[in-house]
């Protein structure tokens, strides 16, 4: 496997404290139940270690690098002390710059802002939208989805050739990948694709947003470039994310925004302008009062999962993910999405189809009548989906829509996923839920209302 390995030892740990993991919601047919808490792929819950960190510090907050007081100073250390903790979290090289930004998407388009000239990207069309769209000033090559991790090294060896064969390369190129799919959570051979990236001269950046949470990271390991990831995704849902990788292209770049922060020396000159000494550390791309909180929980919640033993959270994913799909293969109408097959390590981000059920339809059932939050749609990868659902690629699924005759493919999928935090019971409950509404119905009638499926209580 391409993404660092997990140590052998085989002991599992009990789920991570997070916070909500006491609510309850009320069934829509009678009752309440502890909500099952199943979309981690879009948001995961606090840790409860990340929001005691940011308790424990809130009182001593304070602006950072502004201002000369004590708790400004204190919280200008904290502030890069956790750019330190983030390095060691993602394993980065000794002269790496780790950048804060708001999310995943904020740091794939600050790289995409980054570029230098005449650079050239390679994406494959499976990657969600933060990775596939940002790239509008470069000339973007959209690769075919492939249907094994060998045939995704092999097409983008084919196109680097193809683009030295046509320019004699020579010019600078990125590639960019996604660590783990946030469609069938499938890890992509990140490895190989570096090493097929830097043999033809290109660079890679791969998109961690799904793979961070879940595995143990190590950039040098995985020779990758850059590395991209969301605060609110890894247990810490305060608004930052961080970019972290080579300091040549970002130094060299325009900053991100332009403003305090970011520029190291302004002066107004004769003829009326002014000049600006911009920094070349990170703070280049940070301009503006920065999210110490944001960035804080982050650390904070890199230091949590490093000390639980991300082995022993893997092991325990893995035994959750073979719950899920041990129980949904039991389901002769439930159709599970994969490009990669059965066979491929995966992490703990399942979607599926329901014959005869519409997936808006399914989600909003197993939200009101089991108290279940998953998702339904095309997850902000819709070449991806439709290409998995073998739809149309114009077609666009909404609840109510006409797809719940038996024998009918699915315009849209749910999708289950979880992590540190999940307990053995939302994923039984999950499994028995899909099996009883496949089996017996929903017991409850539902409407479309504002574009979203609902329970008609009228
Ligand atoms: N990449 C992947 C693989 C994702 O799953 C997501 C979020 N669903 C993103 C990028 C974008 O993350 P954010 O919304 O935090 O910018």
């Amino acid at each position: 496997m391409s993404v660092s390995t997990v140590a052998s030892d085989q002991s599992v740990c009990a789920p991570l404290p997070v916070l909500g993991r006491d609510v309850t919601v009320p069934l829509v047919t009678g009752g309440e139940v502890t909500y099952a808490a199943l979309d981690y792929a879009a948001s995961a819950p606090a840790l409860q270690r990340v929001w005691d960190d940011v308790a424990a510090y809130a009182p001593y907050y304070g602006s950072v690098h502004r201002g000369a007081g004590y708790l400004s100073q204190l919280s200008t250390d904290l502030f890069e002390n956790s750019r330190a903790t983030v390095a060691a979290f993602l394993d980065c090289r000794e002269d790496d710059q780790v950048v804060f930004t708001r999310s995943t998407t904020d740091s794939l388009n600050l790289l995409a802002a980054a570029l230098p000239a005449g650079c050239e990207v390679f994406v494959f069309e499976t990657e969600h939208h933060a990775s596939l769209l940002p790239w509008k000033d470069a000339r973007v090559t959209y690769l075919n989805a492939p249907r094994t991790p060998a045939e995704a090294v092999e097409t983008l060896e084919r196109a680097l050739a193809g683009r030295a064969a046509a320019s004699g390369a020579g010019g600078p190129a990125l590639v960019c990948v996604t660590g783990a799919s946030n469609v069938t959570g499938e890890l992509w051979p990140v490895r190989e694709l570096a090493a097929a990236a830097h043999a033809h001269g290109a660079r890679i950046v791969v998109d961690a947003a799904q793979l961070a949470p879940h595995h143990p990271v190590s950039v040098r390991e995985l020779d990758v470039d850059w590395i991209a990831f969301s605060g609110h995704k890894l247990y810490a849902p305060f608004g930052s994310g961080v970019l972290a990788g080579r300091a040549d292209w970002l130094q060299d770049a325009e900053p991100y925004l332009a403003g305090g922060g970011a520029s190291r020396k302004v002066a107004r000159r004769a003829d009326g302008g002014v000049d600006v000494a911009w920094h070349t550390t990170a703070a280049r791309h940070e301009a503006g009062s920065p999210n110490v909180i944001g960035v804080y929980s982050i650390a904070s919640a890199c230091k949590a999962l490093t000390e639980a033993g991300f082995d022993t959270l893997v092991r325990r994913e893995r035994q959750l993910i073979a719950t899920v799909r041990e129980g949904l293969a039991e389901v002769p109408e439930v159709k599970v999405l994969s490009l990669f097959g059965d066979d491929a390590p995966r992490v703990g981000v399942i979607s599926f189809v329901v014959e005869g059920w519409n997936s808006s339809h399914f989600a909003a059932a197993l939200s009101a009548e089991y108290g279940i939050g998953v998702r339904d749609g095309l997850f902000c990868a819709h070449p991806l989906v439709r290409t998995l659902l073998g739809g149309d690629q114009q077609q666009v699924g909404e609840c109510g829509a006409p797809e719940g005759e038996p024998g009918e493919k699915s315009l849209n999928a749910i999708r289950v996923s979880f992590g540190a935090g999940t307990p053995d019971e939302h994923v039984e409950r999950f499994v028995r839920a899909v099996k009883e509404l496949v089996r017996d119905g929903a017991q409850w009638k539902y409407r479309t209302e504002d574009g979203r499926c609902v329970p008609d209580r009228g």
